[in-house]
């Protein structure tokens, strides 16, 4: 039945990654995809600007003017400007729609599987705060495995791996549920990012930018020796001299400096299999494991996975919206759901 509300609102599902924030939208598909970054007046805290435009403001504002990300290591840093962001977010896909009285869009938000109730409610509340009706929450984990295709209702096992920028997601699924899970949360892009600026501070006394070491990451980082070795100019300011300065780094010293937070995304997976039974093992024998998320795209790090424990990998086809599409196909549900909620309560 064609129902007025469904005509006026919208039915939205949320990627809040601690980098990226993917929306999408139920018919229509992907809508939006921005950093997940806020950028507020110091003081009075008004927001000034969210998404790519508040990014490109990172490390250039005056005191007065500070750039953030609401959602560090995938929990909620501060509840209210991950509300306004939230709402930019939905306001700028359903401009017209959202903001009626008797109509709310009803929301699947992702959120990383290692957090707490605490925070789940944070998240909650943000939505309804941002002028969402019905909220649901999914874990990231399981809408990511969902968006990339694995049969997480049948009886076997799948194992997804998750690596975006604040945290490293494994788990393993079976019938529809969670069967082992580990959320690593110094295990992203955002700690490559800082192992590359603390290895070229501490061998040559240069400063770079959170940006700078991310582009060195993305043009040169690698998990595994590359057939071919790359160099690449990079800038910043000399500590000594205090003056900014260009130096040439190499693809190998690169990944020297990435060996701890790759070690333990290694870790995290082989942490999670240990864990298995018998059964849910010999599934991921035959099926392997599969990445998502951005940070999966470093070099060799599905070779170097697969070495380590000698389980068939392969890296999703479009690893950024993985998690965005799981929640694209959990709205397609959302009716049997929410009459689900309703007669449990
Ligand atoms: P989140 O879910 O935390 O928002 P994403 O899945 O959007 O994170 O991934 C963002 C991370 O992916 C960032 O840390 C970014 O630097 C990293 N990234 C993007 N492209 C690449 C690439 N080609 N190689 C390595 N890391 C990448
Ligand atoms: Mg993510």
């Amino acid at each position: 039945m064609l129902k007025l509300s469904n005509i006026l609102s919208a039915d939205i599902g949320i990627d809040l990654g601690t980098a990226n924030t993917i929306v999408y939208v139920r018919n229509e598909g992907i809508k939006l995809r921005e950093p997940s970054v806020v950028a507020i007046q110091t003081g009075t805290k008004r927001v000034l600007a969210v998404g790519v435009e508040a990014r490109n403001m990172i490390g250039r504002t005056p005191p007065n003017i500070i750039s953030m990300r609401p959602m560090k290591s995938g929990v909620i840093a501060d509840f209210d400007i991950t509300e306004a962001m939230l709402q930019y977010f939905i306001r700028k896909v359903c401009p017209r729609r959202f903001y009626s009285k008797y109509v709310r869009p009803r929301l699947v938000i992702a959120v990383p599987s290692g957090i707490t109730d605490v925070e789940k409610r944070a998240v909650e509340d943000a939505a309804h705060a941002a002028g969402a009706g019905t909220v649901i929450l999914i874990e990231e984990p399981m809408a990511a495995a969902i968006g990339v295709g694995l049969p997480v209702s049948e009886p076997q096992g799948s194992m997804i791996v998750d690596i975006g920028g604040g945290t490293c997601e494994v788990a393993i699924i079976s019938l529809g549920g969670i069967v082992h899970s580990y959320s690593a949360r110094q295990a992203g892009g955002d700690a490559m990012d800082e192992c590359i600026a603390s290895y070229i501070k501490r061998v040559y006394n240069l400063l770079v930018g959170e940006r700078m070491s991310e582009m060195i990451k993305i043009e040169i980082g690698s998990a595994y020796p590359m057939a071919e070795e790359k160099t690449l100019e990079v800038k910043g300011r000399d500590i000594v001299a205090g003056l900014p300065k260009t130096l040439t780094i190499t693809s190998e010293e690169v990944r020297e400096a990435l060996k701890d937070p790759v070690g333990q995304i290694v870790d995290a997976v082989r942490t999670t299999l240990d864990k298995c039974e018998p059964e849910l093992a010999a599934d991921l024998v035959d099926r392997g494991l599969v990445l998502s998320g951005g940070s999966s795209q470093l070099r060799g790090l599905d070779k170097l996975l697969s070495d380590q424990t000698g389980l068939p990998v392969t890296v999703a086809d479009d690893p950024l919206s993985a998690v965005a599409e799981g929640t694209g196909a959990v709205l397609k549900e959302i009716d049997s759901l929410e009459k689900y909620r309703r007669s449990a309560s």
